[in-house]
């Protein structure tokens, strides 16, 4: 790499990890399919070895938000089965049979667009709105449908609270899903994500679509102890100096020592995705000793006390997330979800892909 180009931040993405990730949902999932939510670019991570690597563990199925994330998958992965989850917008048609993409069908209009201008034989999915009540088909509108004619791969649906071991609405949910979806003309149903395939085989139908937990967010308890991280963030010590009692760090001088500090200016910041609620919150990991934010994250760059670390020098590369730092400390710093701790991430990292491509 050029030394123009080369970043002062990081992110490594451990592929065995996420391999690992996904055969363990496969595992929980017993006799059904396991496919992948690999929208946002597979959650912050990069598409494209991310791909190849769910392939090669033997990913079928492959779900997305836009028309553009649909290209991407269908350019890497030629056979791979991709649903557009977004549904079908007038003009979409012509795209998406270029591409071999089935669309996640959520209203009548679009059934009867997708009838009237794809032709017989193009797949299609159905989502059926079991109580989340965002995209899908309401139950009085499932009963008048006129299917005739469409060859109908999925009928899905989405779980609201998966994430609350407690809370019943996902047996509602997933026993209305099962009458709903029972006489449909339908291959295959499929209704959990991560957290509803931790509920057990219950809930896994013919296909799960785990997302966040392929790439290392637990949402669940019992997926605790059986994922594997699989971010690595890691930036480097731009400037290292000794501050006296009583001077402050940052804008809005919100941190002020209360003994002679060393402060090390980091290069990351909420610009790479390290947004402000780290500000005086966070830690990083330097030189295998934990050292606290202090000051306000700024665009480009934070500032950790490492006072108690005194190995720390110029260049030293300091575990932002990861390598020490897990998504569930990150969170409770800083009030973000593991999902946007990790689709967050910006565009300025030296991408590294480690293990089995
Ligand atoms: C994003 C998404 C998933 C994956 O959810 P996770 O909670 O990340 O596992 C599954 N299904 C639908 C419809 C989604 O939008």
């Amino acid at each position: 790499m050029s030394p123009l180009s080369c970043p002062r931040a990081r992110l490594s993405v451990d592929l065995d990890a996420l391999a690992h990730n996904y055969r363990t949902f496969a595992t929980l999932a017993d006799a059904a399919r396991t496919g992948a939510a690999v929208k946002a670019d597979c959650y912050g991570l990069g598409l494209d070895h991310t791909l190849d690597r769910l392939w090669r563990e033997g990913c079928q199925d492959y779900f997305v938000a836009t028309l553009a994330e649909a290209a991407a998958v269908r350019q890497r992965l030629p056979d791979a089965t991709v649903h557009l989850l977004g549904g079908l917008l007038p003009g979409d048609v012509p795209a998406l049979r270029g591409l071999g993409v089935q669309p996640v069908l959520n209203a009548p209009e679009q059934v009867a667009q997708w009838r009237h201008d794809a032709g017989a034989g193009a797949p299609c999915d159905l989502m059926l709105d079991t109580g989340m009540n965002r995209l899908g088909l309401r139950p009085d509108q499932l009963a008048g449908l006129d299917l005739d004619g469409l060859t109908l791969d999925l009928a899905l649906s989405h779980l609201a609270c998966a994430d609350e071991p407690d809370n019943p609405m996902s047996e509602v949910q997933r026993d209305a899903f099962a009458r709903l979806a029972r006489d449909l003309p339908v291959a295959r149903r499929s209704l959990a994500n991560s957290a509803g395939i931790a509920r057990g085989t219950g809930f896994a139908f013919d296909l799960v679509r785990p997302g966040i937990g392929l790439y290392g967010g637990v949402v669940h308890p019992a997926l605790a102890d059986r994922l594997r991280p699989v971010a690595h963030v890691e930036a480097q010590v731009l400037q290292l100096k000794t501050i006296g009692t009583g001077d402050t760090v940052g804008y809005g001088a919100t941190w002020r020592a209360t003994r002679p500090s060393r402060i090390a200016t980091i290069a990351i910041g909420y610009a790479d995705g390290y947004l402000r609620g780290f500000s005086n919150r966070g830690a990083m990991v330097v030189a295998g000793t934990r050292c606290p934010v202090v000051g306000r994250v700024s665009m480009d760059l934070v500032t950790l006390d490492v006072t108690d670390a005194p190995a720390c020098a110029t260049g030293d590369w300091v575990s932002v997330l990861g390598g020490g730092i897990s998504l569930d400390e990150a969170s409770q710093w800083s009030g973000l979800t593991h999902y946007e701790l990790l689709t967050t991430l910006g565009h300025r990292y030296d991408r590294r892909y480690l293990g089995q491509q």
